[in-house]
């Protein structure tokens, strides 16, 4: 049954149309391309979660990125930041290769789900609050359906998406927990977010977030679930 589920949130996620300024500029984007890319055929959709059931890791993002996962139709696939979490999750046995270039390069999660709080590519990579509203009936039913021990959230607003989504569900300690970098908060008995900078590159690039710091959330994760 909830192989079925995933396969239809999959399927509603990759039709959806509900925010229209996001699919513009998504399909927009797969028409001019950038020059490097100008001889591949762009995904220009919605992009769905990354992974199958069961999983007790969910790792949560905030959108595709314009030219890497809405070329590739993965998340966090064909750019830098894509670099950075694949590498991370293959370091730490959650993939069975560092990197993601493309939908037939043979890659497989073990035990972890990426999803997103925005499933499309948004102008200037930032979703308006609408359209993060509309798209967390997603982020609800990859809730529902993956029910995962560990939440890494990547940046500040994918851990306050997290925090929104699962307070209609669970009692959450109040004040709602702030975020940090290796933050860790139980959510419940079964439940715990770790919170993670985002490896994008205004955070990669400015030393920010390097990739001990990275490493320590995941390797943190790892030894929670052994
Ligand atoms: S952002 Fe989410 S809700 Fe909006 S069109 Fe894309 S998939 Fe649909």
């Amino acid at each position: 049954m909830s192989n079925r589920a995933w396969k239809s949130l999959r399927r509603d996620v990759i039709q959806c149309e509900l925010c229209p300024r996001l699919i513009k500029h998504c399909q927009q984007i797969a028409k001019t391309k950038r020059r490097a890319y100008i001889d591949q055929e762009y995904w220009g959709k919605p992009v769905p979660n990354v992974g199958t059931l069961p999983a007790r890791l969910l790792v949560v993002g905030l959108a595709p990125g314009a030219h890497g996962a809405n070329r590739i139709g993965r998340m966090f696939s064909g750019d830098r930041s894509g670099d950075w979490l694949y590498e991370a999750l293959h370091r730490f046995d959650f993939a069975n290769q560092p990197t993601s270039s493309s939908l037939d390069d043979g890659l497989e999660l073990h035990d972890c789900v990426i999803t997103n709080v925005c499933r499309c590519a948004p102008p200037g990579n930032k979703p308006t609050t609408e359209e993060l509203n509309t798209c967390s009936q997603y982020l609800d039913r990859t809730f529902a359906l993956v029910q995962p021990e560990i939440i890494i959230a990547l940046g500040q607003l994918a851990w306050k998406a997290v925090l929104k989504n699962l307070s209609t569900r669970l009692e959450l300690p109040k004040p709602r927990p702030k975020f940090s970098h290796n933050a860790i908060v139980s959510l419940d008995s079964h439940i715990q977010l770790l919170g993670s900078y985002h490896p994008s590159q205004q955070n990669t690039f400015t030393g920010r977030l390097t990739k001990p710091m990275f490493h320590r959330v995941f390797r943190r994760a790892r030894r929670l679930l052994s």
